[in-house]
């Protein structure tokens, strides 16, 4: 994956570099941000992580420039603690996900995992997480190959947990958003569908995830 890292902080930066480059992706950097979006309107990337704070051209500005171009390029934000401002202009503008600073390493490798994922998961009708595949208009999904036997609302909440893998999806946003098809589910009925689902993944390192009062969150377990 092509990661084009924003940042003016020297020691950040080493360190960003070096984890991420374990990880065998293709690192571009760049410390000035009128550099920078210079460089995001010649090349692409599949993921931006942009600072908030930088010298030439705030990361709030590139980010405002980038979407006005109509690109959709994934972009994570980084902020400082204090600014709650930025993270919610960041967010306005069209980033996908942002970090506070200080920051875990492991933190930032999750959020990228997951905006990578998201970013190459959707391809017409199809979505796709690791070796599950789901036809929504066919209404069916297949795992390594296979078509697994799902009812018409395991396929549902399947695919609502597939459009936001990798974040956390919510009891109430699931029986929304099924009651929007017209499907009125309860609570209970949820964690039922979901335990099932959650048996029929896990022999293709599909693993959804129960996170006590906040909702589940659809993921691949294998690192990418
Ligand atoms: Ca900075």
């Amino acid at each position: 994956m092509r990661i084009f890292l924003v940042e003016d902080d020297p020691v950040l930066v080493d360190g960003l570099m070096r984890i991420l480059g374990q990880y065998k992706h293709a690192m571009t950097h760049e410390s000035n941000g009128l550099r920078a979006d210079e460089i995001l309107s010649t090349q692409e990337f599949d993921l931006v992580i942009l600072d908030m704070g930088l010298p030439g051209l705030d990361g709030s500005e590139i980010l405002r420039r980038l979407r006005y171009r109509n690109n959709q390029t994934p972009v994570l934000i980084l902020t400082a603690h204090d600014k709650v401002s930025d993270r919610v202009a960041g967010l306005d503008l069209g980033a996908d996900d942002y970090l506070t600073k200080p920051f875990d390493l492991t933190e930032l490798e999750a959020r990228i995992r997951a905006l990578l994922r998201r970013g190459h998961s959707a391809s017409g009708a199809n979505l796709r997480i690791g070796d599950l595949q789901l036809d929504t208009i066919g209404h069916r999904a297949t795992l390594l190959g296979t078509t697994l036997e799902l009812s018409s609302r395991e396929i549902s909440v399947l695919e609502i947990l597939m459009l936001r893998a990798g974040r956390i999806v919510s009891k109430e946003q699931i029986s929304q958003q099924l009651s929007s098809l017209n499907e009125e589910i309860s609570n209970n009925a949820i964690e039922v569908y979901v335990h099932r689902l959650r048996k029929k993944l896990e022999i293709g390192h599909i693993d959804i995830r129960t996170l006590r009062g906040l909702g589940y969150l659809l993921e691949k377990t294998e690192t990418i």
